[in-house]
């Protein structure tokens, strides 16, 4: 079914495309979209699998031996451990090229699933004392499934492909730098790519459609905690003692004028304090108070410049009040950058495997973070965003107890890839 539904879709392209440019096909393309076509009831079969056996970040046991089985079977060499359950399928093809990535990535998150479907996650864990479920509302078992998806595809036309292709599955995206991790424990010492391709599931596409994004895609994912220390007094005694309270909500204050007057409003600027605990009564001036907070921009030296202010911000701002405090300012994922080069031929591709330009949605930068960034500070990344609303929804979520996605999406997804790097093998082999 899902088999027919593709072709359909691909028709339906293939019309929808006439009188518009249609890119030369490379030698490849029929011989990817059969691979495809023959493989997607496995890969929809692999999806509900992972799909009901989700698995926190860096715990994703379950899911990086599939993967690593998955990939050995291909005929690839694989590496494991790295970041814990991080997976490197290696695929070499028929003769020297270009070294190239893709990534998909494999952790879910702390939600119940409630979506009623027949492979819906059952799985409970323990999360702060009480029992909580786990689910894959990010889509990342799609992600790893079109990674194996494009990695199978890709080995079976393994001869004719200059170059070789690396099959990351990385753990830990939501909750714990698995990017990072991966290359800072060595993930690309001996093959370094010089590009990077992943997929992100998009809650605001049908299948079918593809989002990109010019420039900068998601934030920088700063943040910082704060402790602001008091000795403690009587509520009715207000003068014996520093308001670690009053002093907070100065700061929560000021960091917002701080983002209304001092930053240059061409420059996407958020803080958010989302955590402000202090007290346990109302007649006690509590002895300190503690803030959490988000800060989101774009850029390397954007992030330096809101650091400096928040930091000037806050000690000046507890300082007037006579407060002791403690600040720990962090740097998370970089903003990621799309590289211009790249998704020009990534969209090149994108237009002549989908037949049509309409295919291809321009969408707005987002706030949200991606650790996928870290990958290009290496070399030249895309992201290109796979629509996965159902037929018979107008709306899905991301990160909510319902979010569905639409399976047709893994084949145009796994086709399009394997198309997008293998255009890019051939284009880029030096002869
Ligand atoms: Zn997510
Ligand atoms: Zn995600």
């Amino acid at each position: 079914m899902k088999k027919r539904t593709f072709i359909i879709l691909t028709a339906v392209f293939a019309v929808l495309c006439s009188g518009s440019e249609i890119f030369a096909a490379s030698p490849l393309e029929t011989k990817i979209r059969d691979l495809t076509n023959k493989l997607t009831p496995e890969l929809v079969n692999i999806r509900r699998d992972i799909h009901c056996h989700p698995e926190l970040g860096l715990q994703e046991k379950r899911t990086s031996a599939l993967v690593a089985e998955y990939f050995r079977k291909l005929g690839l060499e694989v590496r494991t451990g790295y970041s814990v359950t991080g997976v490197v399928g290696i695929l070499k093809g028929g003769r020297p090229g270009p070294i190239v990535a893709m990534r998909g990535d494999m952790d879910a998150l702390p939600i119940t699933e409630e979506t009623g479907l027949p492979f819906a996650s059952k799985v409970k864990v323990a999360a702060e004392g009480r029992e909580v479920g786990l689910m894959h509302a990010c889509g990342h078992d799609i992600h790893t499934t079109v990674l194996l998806g494009v990695a199978s595809v890709l080995a079976g036309i393994r001869e004719e492909l200059p170059g070789t292709i690396l099959f990351i599955a990385q753990p830990g995206e939501e909750c714990c730098g698995g990017a990072l991790r991966m290359i800072r424990e060595g993930a690309f010492l001996d093959y370094k790519p010089q590009a990077f391709w992943a997929y992100h599931v998009d809650d605001t596409l049908k299948a079918g459609f593809i989002g990109y994004t010019q420039g900068f895609a998601c934030a920088n994912v700063d943040g910082f905690t704060l402790l602001i220390k008091s000795k403690g007094c009587h509520g009715a005694g207000s003068f014996l003692c520093v308001d670690p309270i009053v002093v907070g909500a100065q700061v929560v204050t000021a960091l917002q004028v701080m983002v209304a007057r001092e930053i240059d409003v061409r420059n996407h600027t958020v803080v958010t304090v989302g955590y402000f605990h202090s007290g346990a009564a109302p007649n006690i001036i509590p002895e300190s108070a503690e803030l959490w907070a988000t800060v989101r921009n774009y850029g390397d030296s954007q992030r330096q410049v809101l650091k400096d202010k928040i930091t000037r911000l806050i000690t000046n701002t507890c300082e007037a009040a006579g407060a002791s405090f403690d600040l720990n300012y962090e740097f998370g994922s970089p903003s990621m950058y799309t590289d211009p080069g790249l998704l020009k031929e990534a969209l090149a591709t994108s237009e002549r495997v989908l037949g049509s330009k309409s295919a291809l949605v321009e969408e707005k930068p987002e706030m949200g973070g991606e650790d996928f960034s870290f990958f290009g500070k290496i070399a030249p990344a895309v992201m290109l965003n796979l629509g996965v609303i159902p037929k018979d929804m107008d709306k899905t979520a991301v990160h909510s107890p319902t979010f569905a996605a639409d399976e047709d999406n893994i084949a145009i997804g796994v086709n399009l890839m394997a198309n997008i790097i293998a255009d890019y093998l051939y284009k880029h082999e030096k002869k």
